[in-house]
């Protein structure tokens, strides 16, 4: 690790530089629980475009490496930094420029937190669609650098499908303005969706221009069925999913999951060996699409709870919800995300069965049902990964590659899962990838080691 002068940078953004190594220890993880093996050189908190040009113009001058952040609420080890490298985060750049009624769109910089923006929308009657479960501490930035999903996407799309236009900068401290905020719109590439999802490698975010809905109508009906096997859920869910009955929500919770939850509110075994499929359904006809769905789910399941429609649903969630909490209470877990097509659910949920059998891990799995994503979280009894824990995460990959899925459907690459990127794509695909990214950042100095990254960060 080569010795840097950052006095030259300090006087371009004065007290954004941070060198204080108290400070900079905390950027050393995210919340996927990967630690680099030391602390970054230097943190520059952002208040402006100019900082974040300063900040790049220097590190590509001088070959530092840069990592972008948000909130670092990340489960692929996206945003932490490692010595000898520069963590640039995101967060004071934080202020809603704009918001157009007429148009539907906001104009944001990206540190302002999801749900931060959806309380001044709903102000105006307007509503931000995107909805990660960690919707109240990440960032707009993140949620677009990771083309976040979230429990309503199967209705109402993910990150990608609300992002209408970026103001990025290069490597190079070069401001490009990308997209548009026309509804419709094909001129040249579209280098707005290529810079969705790119965690970080391709430029920084520093403006998006986002398409807004009308605030979704406080409608909803949900229905919760119980059933004595997870993949018999999987099924029902399949069924619906194929129908034209297009819940805004539909989430899957195993045994075990059930189980935790329960441990967690206390509310004792009742519903300990059941799994559960929750359904919302929030359009004018939500009555008639509850009957059907429950006609889809049919005799399969044990029990079916409807709310009565005075506000009940919330509460119907909140078990759902509660999901989170009651694993973090648990201790040290390792959160998987892989996404199959939804006819192929029932099969991913005996995939997982059958690996918790052969490695003897309790792997409770919750599931977005209605896009066919799927979370099963390793439980694991010590600080760091064990290797029995990786090789059956590699197993569970393999085998959502087979059922044709996909290694991530929200979570990103980042560093966790790098080594089975080319597993996916395939050798000239991840080629092409690499010399993309080359023509961004020919000095390879955005995030490092993270996605199609050859070099190595431990
Ligand atoms: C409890 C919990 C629940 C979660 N639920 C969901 C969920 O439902 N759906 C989901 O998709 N994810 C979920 N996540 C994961 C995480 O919250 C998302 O990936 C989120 O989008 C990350 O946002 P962030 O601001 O924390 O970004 P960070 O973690 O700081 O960064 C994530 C990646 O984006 C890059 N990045 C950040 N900001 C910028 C920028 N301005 N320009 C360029 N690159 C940037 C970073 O380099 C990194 O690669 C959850 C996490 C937790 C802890």
């Amino acid at each position: 690790m080569k010795f840097v002068d950052f006095e030259a940078l300090r006087s371009k953004i004065g007290s954004a530089l941070v060198v204080d190594p108290v400070r900079l220890e905390e950027y050393r993880s995210d919340k996927s629980g990967s630690i680099s093996s030391n602390r970054p050189s230097a943190l520059v908190e952002a208040r402006s475009v100019g900082d974040v040009q300063a900040t790049l113009e220097f590190a590509n001058s001088e070959g530092i490496p840069v990592v972008p952040r948000g909130a670092g609420t990340g489960l692929a080890g996206g945003a932490i930094g490692d010595a000898g490298e520069i963590v640039l985060s995101m967060l004071k750049m934080n202020r809603v420029l704009e918001i157009n009624s007429q148009d539907l769109t906001a104009v944001v910089e990206p540190g302002v937190i999801n749900s931060e923006l959806n309380e001044q929308l709903r102000t105006e009657g307007l509503w931000y669609s995107p909805d990660p479960a960690s919707q109240a501490i990440s960032t707009i930035g993140g949620n677009i650098a990771t083309n976040a999903g979230g429990l309503l996407c199967a209705k109402y799309g993910v990150t990608r499908d609300s992002v209408l236009g970026l103001t990025v900068v290069l490597a190079d401290g070069q401001i490009l303005n990308l997209g548009r905020r026309t509804v419709k719109g094909v001129t040249g590439l579209d280098l707005t969706s290529l810079i969705v999802g790119s965690e970080g490698t391709l430029a920084v975010i520093v403006e998006a221009t986002l398409r807004l809905k009308p605030i979704r109508p406080d409608r909803e009906r949900t229905l919760v069925a119980n059933f004595s096997d997870v993949v018999g859920a999987a099924n029902a869910a399949a069924r619906i999913a194929s129908s034209d009955l297009a819940p805004a929500v539909m989430e899957i919770m195993d045994e075990l999951s059930v189980g935790f939850v329960n441990d967690y509110l206390n509310q004792g075994s009742r519903d300990k060996a059941f799994s559960k499929l929750i359904v919302q359904f929030d359009d004018q006809d939500a009555d008639s699409r509850i009957k059907r769905a429950m006609s889809l789910i049919g005799n399969t399941a044990v029990s079916v709870e409807v709310d009565r429609g005075d506000g009940e649903s919330e509460s119907l969630f909140a078990f759902r919800r509660a999901f989170h909490p009651a694993l973090a209470a648990r201790g040290r877990v390792l959160i998987e995300d892989v996404a199959v097509p939804r006819s192929a659910m029932p099969a991913m949920f005996r995939e997982i069965q059958r690996i918790s059998t052969e490695f003897e891990i309790p792997i409770p799995t919750v599931a977005h049902a209605g896009d066919g994503n799927l979370h099963p979280n390793f439980l694991v009894d010590s600080e760091d990964i064990p290797a029995r824990v990786w090789d059956a995460a590699s197993e569970l990959f393999y085998s959502a590659l087979k059922l044709g899925g996909t290694l991530t459907g929200e979570h990103g690459v980042g560093t966790l899962k790098k080594r089975w990127l080319s597993e996916e794509i395939g050798d000239a695909q991840l080629d092409l990838q690499r010399r993309i990214k080359q023509v961004f950042d020919p000095r390879g100095i955005l995030n490092p080691g993270k996605m199609f990254d050859e070099r190595v960060h431990e």
